[in-house]
């Protein structure tokens, strides 16, 4: 298969930890995570918001419990989840109690807003019997008051203090099964707040931009924000927080990770943004052809280009491609000329031959 190439080759090393079965930091792979925006206490309709994020590659769920009706659904939830489930809780002990007794994966609480020291305590005694690591889930919006008095504002520093505090009083308790998320809604504070951390403990990070925007700017925030950080190496598994479906969180999160060229699943599309010497309809066609074959399992690198200016080169790099000419195109498939095609043919011809390649690639 074409090669492909990781924008960060040296990935910072983080303390690994488990997530259920999943692994996190320590040079595991970088993880795709998203929150269910069903009303947790609604088991059927959440699980199947679980079954439509794990179709769509999601390797870890969390849910929010803001009420012992919510904890009293995590049961069921957790039989039904196919992949590790997290706990969202703020303040609360008692849910996560109740949490950590129906069996979750993770706790994302910060420990500085539980309380009193012994309740703390109880949590983290809870965790280390199940051995459930806790996210401590710094977030710009919801800064301590003392930290915004002394920082004037939810600044990058104010943020690595608070995430700092937390981790301290878990470490005091010996817990270090900890990774720790610092999210502001801004990409340059948010970087800033990740790089400062990331030069003082070596926790897992779990990274995203909160409260990103609708899907279409979020979707560009997050890739901004968390491309940067992937590039340099920082980051042990992401979520990408969008107002929208939280099925697109997933998809838009991996494709960020494709983009990076750290994890790999499905096909990758190359296609030519088309020009003036375009003389096939190529918008259609590569849209065609990218939602035709979204199914595949392999990641075959597929190429729709408009011209013989990109189009050979680009089409004979990729295992399947079209190069355009006038309402014709040439299919390529593994840097080989198959045929020259009309138009109308060049999408069906690239479909049967990229699954035919996956069905041999597969039997091989
Ligand atoms: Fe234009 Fe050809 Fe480049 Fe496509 S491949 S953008 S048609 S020059």
């Amino acid at each position: 298969m074409a090669t492909i190439e990781t924008c960060s080759p040296r990935r910072q090393r983080t303390r690994q930890l488990q997530v259920g079965a999943v692994a996190v930091g320590g040079g595991a792979p970088v993880t795709v995570q998203s929150m269910c925006n069903t009303d947790t206490r609604d088991v059927a309709a959440t699980l199947a918001q679980i079954a439509a994020l794990v179709a769509a590659g999601c390797e870890i769920v969390r849910v929010a419990v803001p009420d012992a009706e919510a904890a009293a659904a995590l049961p069921a939830l957790v039989r039904g989840c196919a992949v590790p489930l997290v706990a969202d809780i703020h303040f609360d002990y008692r849910l996560a109690l109740q949490a950590l007794t129906a069996g979750v994966a993770c706790l994302r609480i910060n420990p500085g807003n539980i309380g009193a020291r012994w309740k703390v305590a109880e949590v983290v005694a809870a965790c280390r019997e199940r051995a459930v690591p806790i996210r401590i889930g710094v977030n710009g919006g919801s800064l301590e008051k003392s930290l915004l008095e002394k920082h004037g504002h939810a600044s990058a520093a104010a943020l690595v203090e608070s995430a700092l505090g937390h981790i301290r009083i878990l470490e005091d308790l010996d817990y270090p099964q900890l990774k720790v998320s610092l999210k502001a809604s801004d990409v340059p504070r948010t970087l800033a707040a990740y790089r400062q951390l990331a030069g003082q403990v070596d926790y897992p990070l779990h990274i995203g931009i909160t409260e990103a925007g609708t899907t279409w700017a979020g979707t560009i925030k997050s890739a901004v924000g968390l491309g940067a950080l992937l590039c340099d190496g920082l980051g042990d598994t992401l979520r990408v927080s969008l107002t929208g479906d939280p099925v697109e969180e997933v998809r838009v999160g991996w494709q960020i990770l494709k983009a990076a060229g750290l994890r790999q699943r499905g096909p990758v599309f190359v296609s030519c943004p088309t020009c003036g010497r375009c003389q096939i309809d190529l918008i259609p066609l590569a849209e065609e052809v990218e939602r035709r074959l979204a199914g595949l399992r392999l990641p075959l690198t597929i190429a729709v280009m408009g011209c013989v200016v990109n189009g050979p080169g680009e089409a004979r790099e990729a295992d399947l491609g079209i190069a355009g000419g006038r309402d014709v195109g040439l299919l390529f498939r593994q840097g080989q000329v198959l045929r020259r095609l009309p138009q109308a043919q060049l999408a069906d011809a690239l479909v049967a031959e990229a699954l035919a390649l996956e069905r041999e690639l597969l039997a091989a």
